[in-house]
């Protein structure tokens, strides 16, 4: 498709998403938008339906293939010119007026340019071109399905006061949210918009913007740089604790209020659903009729679900954002085998739920991903490696540490170091991160394997007589 853009290196392709405040003639306007993309849509759909049709009843009458009615083409292109040419007789209202001239010409195209994407894919799938499960012929849009038209030219504007986004036909409407991150990067030229979407969904419009986005390869000047080197702990009590491996901690982030208070409120919905007559009658042990109390408590359930998994997307990702941007070096243990989900333990007894529900394999993607953005380095530990049961002080290593002991106390009579046990883990990885740097460093940047002895970090943290490190300088 000679329209399809090419996204350029160190650029990628970002969704921006708004839900419109549209006063009712603006609604109004949006709804004739949805309605005339169905109907150009459905339009060509029929016409090359029909083709098809054509051309399979000739072949049945044994008519050559060089005599059949030519294939009506499938392209964007075409299927918009030949749209142009029929809606002065198809786009009218009774009395012979058209309408189409009140919806902007640019949701017609983009209808048809959807179609076209359909068709091709129909096509190269029963080509086995196209890899995946099969893609049907495309089906028509009913009265039901989701309302949505898009805009690729004409005047697609994030405007100024952050509030207000201005599309073609529509004019300026007001966006619920701020667009502060998208109109910085418009002004600040490194975000293009390539395409408007407008649908509605769940009893609103939202506006979707899809650009092309500059890759920020340093980190924004407004984030401070902590730390060269941290080790970074997902803590017990905390969401996460981040130290040097000085021992000093230079960050501590705790579990938002409202996502702990969304979180309650969930759980309590839970154990009322629990006391209601559900679909399981068990001292029956038969299926019954669920209570409409019972049905309510569900959808109430349901709603806030939603409402905690997007609390806790939005707080993992501006977490690892933090993190990418504010170190050069993060040393995390290897988060994905964590002994977490051994025997259903540790998420029981409390490791945080935070992060452990919105999942601890998202939290590393999304921390590698940064990193490589933000051009910091991340170290995983060995899976095996006792951050939490290593003394920061000392080195020796505890046999069990429970995670109801929020302190650690070593059992060292000779160091006997009593330290928040984030704090501890966290220094043990930053020393982990920096002794991994070094070996890369040393070895001429060749990947090694990550271990460190427990021996190797016998640093006390808290120390000041200035002799304690052995490797404090070194870094
Ligand atoms: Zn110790």
């Amino acid at each position: 498709m000679a329209e399809r853009f090419e996204v350029p290196d160190g650029w990628v392709l970002q969704a921006y998403q708004y839900a419109l405040d549209p006063t009712p003639a603006q609604s109004a306007a949006l709804e004739s938008h949805a309605g005339g993309a169905r109907f150009a849509y459905n339009t060509m759909l029929r016409a090359v339906k029909a083709n098809l049709g054509q051309r399979e009843a000739e072949k049945s009458y044994g008519i050559a293939n060089a005599d059949l009615t030519p294939t009506l083409a499938w392209s964007f292109q075409s299927l918009r010119n030949d749209f142009n040419r029929r809606k002065h007789h198809v786009a009218v209202r009774e009395d012979g007026t058209p309408w189409w001239p009140k919806n902007s010409k640019e949701a017609y195209a983009n209808a048809c340019r959807n179609l076209a994407e359909a068709l091709k894919n129909w096509d190269e799938s029963r080509k086995g071109k196209r890899k995946g499960r099969r893609v049907g012929f495309p089906s028509f849009k009913s009265k039901r399905s989701t309302r949505s038209f898009g805009f690729t030219t004409g005047t697609i504007k994030v405007e100024p006061d952050r509030h207000h986004v201005t599309l073609p036909r529509l004019g300026t409407l007001r966006v619920h949210e701020s667009t502060r991150k998208l109109a910085r990067r418009l002004e600040a030229g490194m975000a293009r918009v390539l395409k408007a979407t407008v649908r509605f969904e769940r009893g609103r419009w939202l506006v979707s913007f899809t650009c092309v986005v500059e890759r920020a390869a340093a980190r924004p000047a407004h984030v401070k740089r902590l730390a060269p080197v941290v080790g970074v702990d997902l803590g017990v009590k905390d969401l996460i604790v981040a130290a040097t491996p000085e021992g000093r901690e230079v960050l501590r982030v705790q579990a938002p209020k409202e996502l702990k208070r969304a979180s309650r409120k969930l759980r309590a919905l839970q154990r009322k659903a629990a006391r209601q007559a559900g679909p399981w009658d068990a001292a029956a042990n038969a299926r019954r009729e669920p209570s409409r109390g019972w049905l309510r408590t569900q959808q109430a359930i349901a709603s806030q679900h939603v409402r905690v998994a997007n609390l806790r997307r939005d707080r993992l990702h501006k977490l690892t954002t933090l993190l990418a941007q504010s170190f050069d070096v993060i040393g995390t243990e290897t988060l994905a085998v964590r002994n977490m989900m051994a025997a259903g333990g540790a998420r029981k007894k409390g490791l945080n739920r935070s992060i452990a529900d919105a999942g601890l394999g998202e939290f590393s993607r999304q921390l590698d991903y940064k990193t490589s953005w933000y051009s910091s380095t991340r170290v995983q530990a060995d899976r095996w490696y006792p951050s939490s049961k290593t003394c920061s002080g000392c080195g020796s290593v505890k046999a069990k540490l429970s995670l109801s002991e929020r302190l650690y106390v070593c059992d060292n009579t000779d160091c006997g170091m009593v330290i928040d046990r984030d704090l501890n883990a966290a220094i043990n990885l930053a020393r982990l991160a920096r002794a991994e740097q070094s070996a890369r460093f040393d070895s001429g940047g060749a990947d090694r394997k990550t271990t460190a002895p427990a021996a190797q970090v016998a640093v006390k943290p808290e120390s000041s007589n200035g002799s304690a490190s052995p490797q404090g300088e070194a870094a």
